[in-house]
């Protein structure tokens, strides 16, 4: 059950109120230009929104693929090695020179960094589990970003996490994150059966959304959208929200952080209302625009009313019933979201009228609400 009127000024605050804690995951193809050669610039910018992030208060953990990659380029070689004693020969040359990277991408921005390698052992026995919590929030609390890398070169294939998504996911639940940001190459989850598009939010993760990931061709990473998927899965069931967006992206932390969504948001399952809202304001693609009266905008913005037909004057964008929407004030200014209970035609049809006019028209309808003030944010 939600009381409108508390949950209003706690759902807008979140235009002032940064995430508390979240987790940044970057693969490999973001970290670097080529087969072993680094962007400087790419990551020299990420390490400049995350400082910006934590000056706003947030927390950031970094999870940084890369380190095989690297030590690839230091090989000499062009294809990722099978032999696991390779691989992990590669991760031990590599690391090194990863962390060196971050370090130098963050000193312009005067914070320090903390090396943090994890073996899946670390995280299934209870006793390692607790030690990596404590000292991560250690590292928090002191303003350190930790950046983590599953250690390698001592984890035997039956052991591993197997990619960085999936530790990152873990990472974040460990953690009580509040979001998940996984940057790679791929500009989010894209509906290949479909639309062709990127779909911008996955309420629940369905067998069908798992069918429209698939592997990695990359020669440096390993995973691709299944493993970020499932990911998402096991995140989502923490509470955590998941971003999937392009590393190459430019603003991309800012962009997500400021409510423009460049990919894919994972809502976290069993949202509380405060959190749907958030989610329903800052990350979610508007496919249309109802126009209200200046008696709506006072009742919206000052009542905590839900929108009724009566203040409506016009509506655009061809949506459906069911699809997130702006709302804007006679002067076209969007001032809140919400879930249109109608569809765009009929809602054409029915501005203006009242809620006795329209229960004429819709006999038997239980909720006459445009917008149900459960469903709306004011932004
Ligand atoms: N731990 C590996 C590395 O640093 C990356 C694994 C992954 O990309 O998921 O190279």
């Amino acid at each position: 059950m939600s009381s409108p009127d508390t949950s209003r000024p706690t759902s807008h605050a979140f235009t002032t109120t940064p995430p508390r804690r979240i987790v940044v995951k970057l693969g490999t193809g973001v970290l670097t230009s080529s087969v072993g050669e680094l962007n400087g610039q790419r990551i020299g910018a990420i390490c400049a929104q995350i400082a910006g992030l934590r000056t706003r208060g947030t927390e950031v953990i970094v999870v940084t693929s890369g380190a095989i990659g690297l030590g690839m380029g230091r090989l000499g070689l062009s294809k990722r090695p099978r032999e696991l004693a390779k691989k992990q020969a590669c991760a031990a040359i590599g690391q090194s020179l990863l962390m060196q990277t971050w370090q130098r991408g963050f000193d312009p921005c005067k914070l320090t960094i903390a090396q943090v390698l994890l073996t899946h052992d670390d995280l299934r026995i209870r006793s390692r589990y607790l030690a990596v919590k404590a000292t991560l929030g250690q590292l928090l609390a002191d303003g350190v970003v930790p950046v983590i890398n599953e250690n390698d070169t001592v984890s035997a294939a039956e052991i591993k996490f197997g990619d960085n998504d999936t530790l990152s996911a873990m990472v974040a639940s460990l953690t009580q994150a509040q979001y998940l940001v996984i940057l790679s190459l791929a500009p989010g989850l894209i509906d290949l059966r479909g639309t062709g598009q990127i779909v911008p939010v996955v309420e629940k993760i369905t067998p069908e959304i798992e069918a429209m990931a698939g592997g990695t061709k990359s020669e440096t990473a390993v995973g691709g959208m299944a493993s970020k998927v499932s990911a998402a899965k096991l995140a989502t069931k923490s509470g955590c929200g998941v971003f999937i967006a392009s590393g190459a992206e430019p603003e991309v932390l800012n962009k997500l952080f400021s409510g423009r969504s460049p990919g894919t948001f994972f809502a976290p399952s069993g949202l509380p209302m405060e959190s749907r809202k958030r989610w329903l304001a800052w990350f979610q693609r508007p496919t249309g625009t109802i126009v209200v009266n200046a008696g709506a905008v006072r009742a919206l913005r000052e009542g905590g009313k839900s929108l009724l037909a009566v203040g409506v004057t016009r509506a655009t964008g061809g949506f459906a019933a069911g699809d997130i929407v702006n709302v804007a004030c006679p002067d076209d200014a969007v001032f809140a979201r919400g879930v249109a209970a109608f569809a765009e035609d009929e809602i054409s049809r029915i501005a203006g009228q009242s809620t006795d006019e329209l229960r004429a028209l819709f006999p038997g309808r239980k909720h006459l609400e445009v917008i149900h003030r459960d469903n709306l944010v004011l932004l």
